[in-house]
């Protein structure tokens, strides 16, 4: 058997630096926890190429001593667990195996100077051998540099990601950080640009509005709600986003526990809860929540980069999470935050169970209706909708529906869906079938009708058109989402999307795609911009069009709450008769139900 042997304290840290140091945004994590830790009030920031050359900051801590440098160094060596208790951590640091670990991976260099020093001292250690130590001029506080991450060890270097990536991570960690520590003023530069400025003692709303979205605050509620447990209180603080003020990726929730940015299944999940009847499932909050719970309660020692915690009793705190944001949400909004709980009647068959037999009657239809004049129905219905002129009317292409006044009859059975009798709560169209009575969500329908034109159509000529419009519109957005924007803007430009970068926060927008001209570019924007980020550029061409066309077909649709014409309801109804997928909608809600005749008859004891 080969020997065993202690390793070398140089390999201990550098095994150990493989879990604390991944990547140049978990050294700043932890530099920065370390700063914070330290009492700051001023938490300065600098990095080179996303933190692969450098990360440097700097804080107005308490600093450390000659000896305290030395001992920090040390593996396992920390000021942070006086009582050698690991159930009552109150600090974020608590292993005193950053900066041995991170020392051991790069050029670290660290100043410091405590109020009672006249001097600061300084130690350079390069791969964990130590090459100046000396004293230096600094004022109270600590500058930690961390330069040429994984250098000598290619091993690692090779897995970093590009500069742009990894400073995107770093943007992360500070966001989350700043959030929970509003006392605390944060700035961050990249080479040398100043990319994130934020003041001490800020209102929390301020500080997480700047990152969530300035208008979270007329679209937010704030929570401020505490239970007893055993060990003592139990708070949630936060701001929770309305649910009509939600987003396509789950990117913009924020969660803490004891002031630590957490990543939790458990606590994600409390969330989808509390909101699930009030959002579509494709769809997700913007929050920012802070749990404060004794911390015997909760076990922050569970993972390598402390983002995941555990907690005592889960059920528990789920539920009072649950219970905490519907109650905040319903002293909202009231307009925007219902919560509807009706059992849908179970007679009712929706568009997504569509049996095989009506499904043939429908691609019957299709083949004997289709022609050339009626495929240009649908652009121009998108025309319509989209409020844009059109040179056709819909009474060109649609049968004479009998309206609400009971004129014109048509027989029904010449239609699936049957000719529409009216609207109601100006969202949904009554039709009446020769085998039941259907209702259409406008809105979804003729959205799902856009996107499937849209998808037709593809790159052709009627789609790229765009509309310029007639001053360009500045939108202003995240660095990051423009930065996104910015790269994708050729493909937008197929769909008749024309950007313009404009400056690092904003872009311009010169021309729309036709059939949207009339949709709101700032949503238009962040909405592509989410889907962006929610699905990278690692998406295939193909899929990321479709992901711009659906979210451009939302826009671009008829909204819940417009009057429709008897003309342009049954030219709704025609139009989905001749589209394929047009039962559901593109979050896959169906468009329709129906209730067969025989049913209604039921319902009224005729049978
Ligand atoms: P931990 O944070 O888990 O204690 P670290 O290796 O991150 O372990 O830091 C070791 C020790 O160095 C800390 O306990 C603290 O006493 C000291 N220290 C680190 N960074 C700073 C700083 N910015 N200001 C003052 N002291 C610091
Ligand atoms: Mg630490």
């Amino acid at each position: 058997m080969p020997l065993i042997r202690k390793l070398p304290d140089n390999l201990i840290n550098r095994i150990a630096a493989g879990e604390v140091v991944e990547r140049p945004s978990s050294a700043l994590k932890e530099l920065i926890e370390n700063s914070i830790d330290a009492g700051a009030s001023q938490i300065e920031v600098n990095l080179k190429e996303g933190g692969l050359d450098l990360i440097e900051i700097i804080d107005d801590g308490h600093g450390m001593t000659r000896d305290e440098i030395s001992m920090a160094l040390e593996r396992h060596a920390t000021s942070k667990l006086p009582d050698e208790d690991l159930t009552r951590i109150s600090t974020l640091g608590f292993r005193g195996e950053a900066l041995p670990s991170i020392a051991s991976v790069g050029l670290l260099t660290i100043e410091s100077r405590t109020k009672d020093a006249s001097t600061g001292w300084k130690k350079l250690v390069d791969h964990g051998v130590l090459k100046k130590d000396g004293p230096t001029g600094v004022p109270i506080g600590t500058r930690v540099r961390l330069e040429n991450l994984f250098y000598k060890i290619p091993a690692r270097r090779k897995f970093l990601r590009t500069a742009r990536s990894e400073y995107v991570a770093c943007l992360d960690v500070i966001r989350r950080l700043a959030m929970a520590n509003c006392q605390i003023g944060f700035s961050m530069s990249n080479n040398g640009k100043r990319v994130l400025n934020f003041q001490a003692r800020q209102q929390l709303i301020d500080r997480i509005a700047a990152f969530l979205g300035r208008d979270l605050k007329e679209n937010s509620v704030s929570i401020n709600l505490s239970r007893f447990s055993g060990e003592g209180p139990v708070t949630v603080r936060g701001i929770a986003g309305l649910p009509t003020y939600n987003r396509g990726v789950a990117d913009h929730q924020y969660m803490f526990v004891n002031g630590r940015p957490v990543k939790d299944k458990l606590l994600t999940g409390a969330v989808r809860g509390a909101y699930s009847n009030m959002l579509a499932r494709n769809r997700h909050a913007v929050l920012a929540l802070f749990i404060e719970l004794p911390a015997s309660e909760v076990d922050v020692n569970v993972h390598p980069g402390k983002t995941e915690v555990r907690f005592q009793d889960p059920t528990s705190v789920r539920s009072f999470l649950v219970s905490s944001l519907r109650k905040a949400l319903e002293g909202g909004d009231k307009r925007s935050a219902q919560i509807t709980d009706s059992e849908p009647m179970a007679a009712w068959r929706s568009s997504n169970e569509l049996d095989d037999t009506h499904r043939e009657a429908i691609n019957l239809f299709n083949n004997k209706e289709i022609d050339n004049k009626s495929n240009n129905i649908f652009y121009n219905a998108g025309a319509n909708f989209a409020g844009v002129e059109s040179d056709h009317r819909w009474s060109d292409f649609s049968p004479q529906g009998r309206g609400i006044d009971g004129s014109n009859a048509v027989t029904s059975s010449d239609y699936p869906l049957g000719i529409a009798r009216g609207q109601v709560a100006n969202t949904y169209i009554v039709a009446e079938a020769s085998d039941g009575l259907v209702i259409v969500d406008q809105h979804a329908a003729h959205e799902r009708l856009v996107l499937e034109r849209l998808r037709s159509a593809g790159a052709t000529e009627a789609v790229a058109r765009s509309q310029a419009l007639l001053s360009p519109e500045v939108v202003e957005l995240d660095q990051i989402d423009c930065d996104n924007l910015d790269e994708a803007s050729a493909d937008l430009e197929r769909f008749g999307l024309l950007l313009e970068r404009f400056g690092p926060n904003a872009v311009l927008v010169r021309a729309l795609p036709h059939v949207l001209a009339k949709a709101d570019p700032l949503k238009l924007l962040t909405d592509l911009a989410d889907d962006i980020r929610s699905h990278g550029k690692l998406l295939l061409l193909e899929e990321r069009i479709e992901h711009v066309l659906a979210t451009m077909a939302c826009h671009g649709s008829v909204r819940a709450g417009r009057v429709l014409k008897v003309e342009e309801m049954n030219s709704l109804l025609r139009e989905m008769e001749r589209t394929p997928r047009s039962g559901q909608c593109n979050h896959g809600r169906p468009t329709w139900i129906k209730l067969g005749m025989g049913d209604v008859e039921k319902l009224f004891g005729r049978h």
